[in-house]
């Protein structure tokens, strides 16, 4: 017997923009298809090129992010944070940053008001990519209510250095970056020295260094852990083999998390799915986890009393004779 997974409000925190678009909205906007699946990394990535190249107007920005509302809401996701590297697509459609920025924000807010979601926005900026870009968008994080941190993506062997000083500027802003997906437990302590991160996406690396495992636990530093994304792209051999049993166990602090919806062809509730079925959790610990995911959000306090509320009665509700 246990609990519809649908039915459990959660938080959704690393989640990016160009991988939740719906696959008729893709054909749509740009006559693509995504490929049935890939191999490896680089594959994603040429895909990835493709698919941002299919967002040109700050129209098509807002109605992809109208329908991640629309989405979320029907898979019981109550909050979520959705990131977008505005500087990248503002410089391919020349255009300032502001402007894909506003779509989304557009969109947002017309399926706030359709939905049953709230959502906000963590931009992000790859480590390749000029600084300049990366200033633009610390400069848009840090006056723009609804972006709630900011974050380095992209190749996370390249160095972050050349932002430290970006990030200790703007001591307001909270910094949570890409680490410990693609490169080593290295990459995971530079965001945490150098970088002032406060939260991680991916981080699961960090496994492979116990003392780092101890800085994550000891200073509540949470991890975006994102399994099935890890699967597909090639960076874990299975989900039997996902690190996320290991890192809760060590006392780090795990969060839920689809990262490509679209690509890995997963809800967040698939998710849930996944850690009760492949790890054998029970409701009590996945109500758990979808508590970590709240409590390491950015949510106003009156959105998180209203999921730790939801999600306790989730729990108390009586599970379904079909055991779903
Ligand atoms: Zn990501």
């Amino acid at each position: 017997m246990s609990r519809q997974l649908r039915a459990l409000p959660k938080a959704h925190l690393h989640v990016h923009l160009e991988s939740t678009l719906r696959p008729d909205t893709l054909t749509e906007l740009g006559g693509i298809a995504p490929p049935p699946r890939f191999d490896g990394f680089a594959a994603f990535l040429t895909h990835n090129a493709a698919v941002r190249e299919c967002l040109r107007s700050a129209a098509d920005f807002a109605r992809v992010a109208y329908e991640f509302c629309a989405d979320s809401a029907a898979d019981g996701v109550r909050y979520a944070e959705l990131t977008v590297t505005v500087a990248a697509h503002a410089a391919r459609l020349g255009v300032a940053p502001s402007v894909p920025l506003d779509g989304v924000l557009a969109g947002l807010r017309a399926g706030m008001r359709d939905f049953p979601v709230v959502v906000r926005v963590l931009l992000d900026h790859s480590r390749r990519r000029p600084l300049s870009w990366a200033e633009a968008t610390v400069d848009l994080a840090a006056r723009t209510p609804e972006v709630v941190a900011f974050g380095l993506a992209g190749d996370e062997a390249t160095p972050l250095a050349p932002y430290a000083d970006l990030i200790a500027a703007v001591p307001a802003v909270p910094m949570v970056h890409h680490a410990g997906e693609t490169a080593g437990p290295g990459s995971v302590r530079e965001v945490v020295e150098l970088g002032r991160a406060v939260r991680i996406g991916h981080g699961f690396r960090a496994l492979e260094d116990p003392a780092l495992v101890a800085v994550l636990r000891d200073r509540r530093i949470p991890l975006e852990v994102c399994p099935s994304s890890n699967v597909v792209l090639g960076l874990v051999p299975s989900l039997r083999a996902h690190p996320l049993p290991a890192l809760a166990e060590a006392g780090v602090v795990v969060t839920l998390n689809t990262d490509v919806p679209s690509i890995a062809g997963v809800t967040l509730t698939d998710e849930y799915e996944s850690v009760r079925t492949v790890f054998g959790w029970s409701d009590s610990e996945l109500a758990g986890l979808a508590r970590a995911g709240v409590e390491a959000s950015f949510a106003p306090p009156a959105i998180k009393d209203e999921l730790r509320a939801g999600i306790a009665a989730w729990l108390e509700s009586s599970p379904g004779p079909s055991g779903r």
